[in-house]
């Protein structure tokens, strides 16, 4: 099976790079994917594949039926930036403003390459294979939780959950795999600190909201430094402050933004809470009154350490030992493939990119961000094999009750 899906790989490659020119050129903004969507569909008809668009919201599910009674999913997310592309390429953003910046183009084009193989392999496919496009990957809350309500881990129940992300860091040829946590769930905050206004030459008759506010950030650092275990990956910022009004006059409010990023749900919990009370206390020393507000964000999402040794030996028997390594992976950015992993064991295969030699070495993100296209191949073989590897196994019936 290894050499036939290799070799599926290699005949259908001019069509991976077509389908990911054609869907860079149409970059959308979260769940307004339809020109996406549209072209998703197209390709999925013409390969005879069974699918449906997914009512209220831009996703497509899709399904091929093997000769097996397991099941396993393959997801893609599928929007763009609000970036202004700059890499000069024959087939850039047709769309001024938007960009297909993090590879999400890529993603849609290796799932719908590793569709087409799994398809050619018909009946020998020891199982089923569910597609699942995603919108909004970008935004929060993301469009995973859509998909997930529209039935994409039921009906047949799916066992697994298998995505990727692209990532410029990691040699062109080269996949990671990294079991356990490779997001941190990122929540966010708002805070406000209510002081008594007054003139800026009578502090002792007001309540000065700015410095109630200077020693709270400056206590608020405490938190990860002396109350988290340096065992726990946390960060706490405030990335905005506005108050006052003039020199001279004592401020009576301050507002400030934040974010969060923890990895267990235990910190989730209760680094809001060490927060809220050095709030309440440095405001209760100064006579002021402080209001914490928690926007949730996405969880951490968890790559299951037993489906990550099975793609990890995937991925080594199809693309050789010294191709499959770890990374650092996203580290405490966010991911919502984490909504899928809390349900079903999941795993994000990260695919090479990077090339020095074709200067393609612009970060996620950047307006000149590209990927050295032989990714793509690699990326089909990984998540096409690592698809046959889990059904092979016997893994993914519907009565499994999984994780
Ligand atoms: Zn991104
Ligand atoms: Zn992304």
């Amino acid at each position: 099976m290894k050499d036939r899906i290799l070799s599926l790989c290699e005949r259908f490659e001019p069509k991976f790079i077509k389908m990911r020119r054609a869907l860079h050129a149409i970059p959308e903004a979260s769940f307004k994917e339809s020109k996406t969507q549209a072209k998703i569909s197209s390709y999925l008809r013409s390969a005879g594949i069974d699918h449906r668009r997914t009512p209220g919201s831009t996703g497509v599910l899709g399904f091929i039926r093997g000769g097996g009674t397991g099941n396993v999913a393959l997801r893609s997310d599928m929007d763009a930036l609000n970036i202004m592309e700059r890499t000069g390429l024959p087939f850039a953003s047709h769309h001024p403003g938007f960009m297909h910046a993090c590879g999400h183009d890529a993603h849609m084009a290796i799932i719908l390459g590793a569709a087409l193989v799994l398809k050619h392999v018909g009946k020998d496919l020891p199982g089923n294979v569910r597609l699942i496009f995603q919108p909004a990957e970008e935004t929060s809350p993301g469009g995973a939780l859509t998909m997930i309500r529209a039935g994409a881990l039921r009906s047949p129940r799916v066992g697994a959950v298998l995505g990727l992300h692209v990532d410029p860091v990691i040699k062109v040829g080269k996949v990671a795999v990294n079991p356990g946590f490779i997001s941190a769930a990122a929540d966010e905050f708002r805070i406000a600190i209510t002081g008594k206004g007054g003139h800026g030459s009578s502090p002792h008759k007001s309540v000065d909201a700015v410095m109630v506010a200077a020693d709270f950030i400056t206590s608020l650092q405490t938190v990860v430094s002396r109350r988290v275990s340096p065992m726990d990956s946390v960060v706490v910022s405030i990335g905005r402050i506005s108050g006052g009004e003039k020199s001279n006059i004592i401020a009576e409010r301050v507002d400030m933004e934040g974010t969060v990023r923890t990895k267990t749900a235990e910190m989730r919990r209760r680094v809001p809470a060490m927060i809220t009370k050095v709030l309440r206390a440095t405001c209760s020393a100064y006579g002021a009154k402080g209001e914490f507000k928690l926007v949730k964000g996405y969880p951490p999402a968890f790559c299951d350490p037993g489906l990550s040794a099975l793609v990890t030996s995937a991925c080594s028997d199809i693309l050789g030992r010294s191709r499959t390594t770890t990374s650092p992976g996203l580290e405490m950015g966010g991911e919502d493939f984490a909504y899928y992993a809390e349900r079903v064991p999941g795993v994000v295969i990260f695919v090479g990119v990077g090339n020095g030699a074709k200067g393609k070495t612009h970060l996620l993100h950047h307006s000149r961000f590209d990927i050295d296209e032989g990714a793509l191949r690699v990326g089909v073989a990984a998540l096409a094999y690592s698809a046959y590897r889990y059904l092979k196994e016997g893994r993914g019936k519907s009565d499994d009750t999984g994780r």
